[in-house]
């Protein structure tokens, strides 16, 4: 029997602009070559006038998927065919996948912080103090809610923004959120279980950035977990650590995203640890 060949591979990747700084393919690509998978993830710089060319191009070469980062988290949603639930609310759409010969728009920011979370602390009932109110907050906060948390204090220094994360929360899921205009340092209240610092604060190069935040008011029990990949050993996560509490980085919460993304495209369960290394591996070079 003559060998049969197959040089097509599957293609996935992604959309943003600008690209070249986002080390997502390194981690997606040490993964597919772990597993022996004919896949590729190409990393595309693609401008908001072109976002529409992009996904047609995309659907045109068959691809399996794409994840989609700034700025086109909001404006690719009118390209797809259809939104996950979590996306539906939160309208914001980083990962496209391809089911029958639809794109639809999932967001796996909030669903990868909530892998972390596992065998570590359950959702169900927990009170939530969330810094910050941006995509990443937003993320966090709808799909905490939708896991069960009861309540959900926002503290963010824009009231604006914070208000309507508080909204989006309140009308969309069973859990109570809260607005807390953050102008002075924050006490954490002793009933709160998880904390999350879903700002921008302490992202390299500004690492010795900290919270205004009462790190006494933290108390061991709680979980304590930043969405800052690079570093991960942010101030935050020394001071809790340091309090006693438990410990969730946001390099986690970043190679979790891959292997929900991963595992949306390929169906395969793909191994953390080899995508956490190879971030490691590019941050440690930075
Ligand atoms: P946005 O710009 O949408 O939001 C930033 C948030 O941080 C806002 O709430 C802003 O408050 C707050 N903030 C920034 N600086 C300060 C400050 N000095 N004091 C008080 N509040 C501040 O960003 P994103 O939500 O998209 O991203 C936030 C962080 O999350 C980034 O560092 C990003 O790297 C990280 N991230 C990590 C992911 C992961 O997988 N680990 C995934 C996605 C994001 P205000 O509204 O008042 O301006």
């Amino acid at each position: 029997m003559p060998q049969e060949f197959n040089f097509v591979s599957q293609l996935t990747g992604s959309f943003s602009q600008s690209a070249a700084g986002n080390p997502t393919v390194a981690m997606i690509e040490a993964a597919y070559r772990h597993h022996g998978l004919d896949w590729r993830y190409i990393n595309c710089e693609v401008s908001p006038e072109n976002l529409g060319d992009a996904v047609r191009g995309a659907r045109a070469m068959g691809w399996a998927g794409f994840n989609c980062s700034l700025p086109h988290k909001v404006a690719v949603i009118e390209h797809l065919d259809g939104l996950g639930e979590s996306a539906a609310i939160m309208r914001a759409v980083n990962c496209a996948v391809r089911r029958g010969n639809k794109y639809i728009g999932e967001n796996t920011d909030g669903k990868g912080f909530l892998l972390s979370l596992e065998g570590i602390v359950d959702p169900p009932g927990k009170r939530v103090v969330l810094f910050g109110a941006g995509g990443a907050a937003r993320a966090i906060g709808v799909e905490l809610a939708l896991a069960g948390a009861s309540s959900i204090s926002i503290v963010n220094r824009t009231a604006g923004r914070g208000m309507e994360l508080v909204r989006v929360i309140n009308e969309n899921t069973p859990a109570k959120a809260e607005l807390v205009n953050w102008q002075s340092e924050y006490k954490v209240k002793p009933d709160a279980g998880i904390v999350i610092n879903a700002t921008s604060i302490g992202l390299y190069p500004n690492v010795h950035d900290g919270l205004d935040l009462d790190i006494e008011s933290l108390r061991p029990g709680m979980v304590v977990a930043n969405v800052i990949p690079n570093p991960s050993r942010t101030r935050l996560i020394e001071g809790a650590e340091a309090r006693g509490c438990t410990i969730v980085d946001g390099l986690g919460m970043l190679v979790n995203q891959g292997v929900i993304g991963i595992k949306y495209w390929t169906g395969v369960d793909a191994d953390a640890t080899v995508m956490r290394r190879k971030l490691e591996e590019i941050y440690r070079e930075q």
